[in-house]
């Protein structure tokens, strides 16, 4: 049986206990990049959540399939492929190459699904023939716009009030808010010179929202579990989506909403014209180590917003190196002949706190505050009476499951020359102190000091860590 999680539903607007439609098989939409230009770190704030969640999901015992799409069509990527002048498949490809290798760089694991809207036209096309057949479209202008007042449960997502929408107001734009509720576009007529497919509905292209509707029921089915994004998507995006679904199939779309809270840069919004715009990109260039980012911007609970700062970046570097040094004294400390100075039973309670704020609505802050009330414990044992073999193996499988939903354990790093020549060095170090060769033992220290290796004398004997 998986381990209970509980999930604040952006649609009931409660906690809840989650309870997949299939037992044990989780199936999640997420949704993914409009490819137009690099992603930035807001987006992947709500991108590495969504690796929390699948991590997490998979940690507590469940199967996932996750779909995460590709918007390859829209109005940016349209006028992003015209003004370069190159084809749209061409412009979006750079861009989806580019989101690959961003999320590789931030550990997050890949979904089992990432369609491309322009590879779903076909299924995007039968679901506005299914709409239409429920008398839920009109045609204007060789368009076609979703009523909304055919479907008596718009708006209940986002609460806003449809009462007063103008009947007959409709808007084109792919993004829009709150005040401008209308009749959204289900497909566009193609204007002159803009990519379009000649179908049954006439020359066009999707709108973005019908995508994720199309996609989401193919590959998942017409009711599944989780569907996430950022607030931002809850109005229109996602309740467009759940008109386009629910006034297709009759059936209930998704039931549990998740929505992440946005990335804000030293309490401001992040814009360009603010200058506090960043990529990934960005910030690799300014030589910040990627485990440090993806420990930052997962370190707020998802439902917060996330004030993102380069004191915040420091800390996270920090937090990370603790993680590599507490794992490198471990593995250079030979294990306690008996009990040792650890308990058992801290470990146990480690894991309980740890897997208990994952499992409350995926709350990370509390989960790394036992992560580093387990380091500092291991490090107070190492300091004293040292910890047994059976302890060393708890904390050991302890940070492997941090790992494995966290992913911020950083691997060891190669040293400037073996271990087994680093732990020559400091047996001979050892064996100079012995014989009171004191300038000989000063002398190793300080050659490894200088190859960043950094030794510490403890009541066990001297271990080493890596600086940086
Ligand atoms: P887009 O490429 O604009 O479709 O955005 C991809 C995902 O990032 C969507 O789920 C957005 O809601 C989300 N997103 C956009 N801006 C931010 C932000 N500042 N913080 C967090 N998530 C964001
Ligand atoms: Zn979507």
């Amino acid at each position: 049986m998986p381990r209970e999680i509980l999930f604040l539903n952006t649609m009931t607007r409660r906690m809840e206990t989650f309870h997949p439609l299939e037992p044990g098989h989780v199936r999640m939409y997420t949704c993914g990049p409009t490819v137009y230009n690099f992603v930035h770190i807001g987006n992947l704030r709500t991108f590495l959540f969504e690796d929390i969640l699948r991590r997490t999901l998979q940690a507590f015992g469940y199967r996932v399939t996750q779909v995460m799409n590709l918007t390859d069509i829209d109005d940016k990527t349209i006028k992003g492929a015209a003004s370069e002048g190159v084809s749209l498949r061409e412009f979006t490809d750079r861009y989806i190459a580019a989101f690959f290798q961003d999320i590789d760089t931030l550990h997050v694991e890949r979904a089992e699904h990432y369609p491309r809207a322009t590879d779903f036209i076909k299924q995007q096309v039968e679901l506005v023939q299914k709409l239409t057949d429920r008398g839920h479209t009109y045609v204007q202008d060789g368009s076609t716009y979703f009523r909304i007042a055919t479907f008596g449960a718009y708006g209940k997502l986002s609460g806003i009030d449809v009462n007063q929408v103008k009947a007959g107001a409709r808007v084109d734009a792919d993004e829009y808010e709150k005040e401008d509720v209308r009749d959204f576009v289900l497909w566009k007529a193609s204007k002159p010179g803009e990519p379009g497919w000649e179908t049954p509905l006439g020359l066009g292209r999707p709108g973005w929202h019908l995508e994720c509707s199309a996609m989401g029921m193919t590959l998942l089915g017409e009711s599944f579990d989780i569907h996430t994004g950022a607030v931002d998507n809850i109005f229109p995006h996602h309740e467009n989506e759940i008109a386009q679904s629910e006034g297709a199939t009759g059936k209930p779309f998704v039931h549990t909403w998740l929505h992440a809270e946005h990335l804000i840069v030293e309490g401001q919004k992040m814009a360009k014209s603010a200058g506090n715009f960043f990529t990934l990109r960005d910030l690799l260039e300014r030589g910040h180590d990627p485990l440090a980012i993806r420990y930052l911007l997962i370190s707020v609970p998802y439902r917060q917003k996330l004030n993102f700062t380069f004191d915040g970046l420091h800390a996270a570097a920090a937090g990370v190196e603790r993680i590599g040094n507490t794992m490198r004294r471990l593995a250079h400390t030979p294990p306690a002949a008996g009990d040792g100075a650890l308990p058992v039973s801290e470990v146990a309670s480690f894991t309980e706190e740890f897997d208990g704020g994952l499992a409350d609505d995926l709350n990370t802050a509390r989960a790394l505050g036992a992560v580093h009330t387990l380091l500092t414990k291991v490090n107070q044992a190492l300091d004293s009476g040292g910890i047994s073999v059976e302890a060393r193996a708890r904390v050991d499988s302890a940070l492997r499951r941090v790992d494995a939903t966290l992913g911020i354990v950083p691997k060891a790093e190669p040293v400037a020359g073996s271990d087994a020549e680093i732990d020559g060095l400091i047996a001979e170090r050892t064996a100079a102190r012995s014989a009171r060769d004191f300038a000989r033992a000063d002398a190793i220290r300080k050659a490894l000091t200088e190859r960043g290796v950094v030794l510490e004398d403890t009541p066990h004997g001297t271990v080493w860590h890596l600086t940086k």
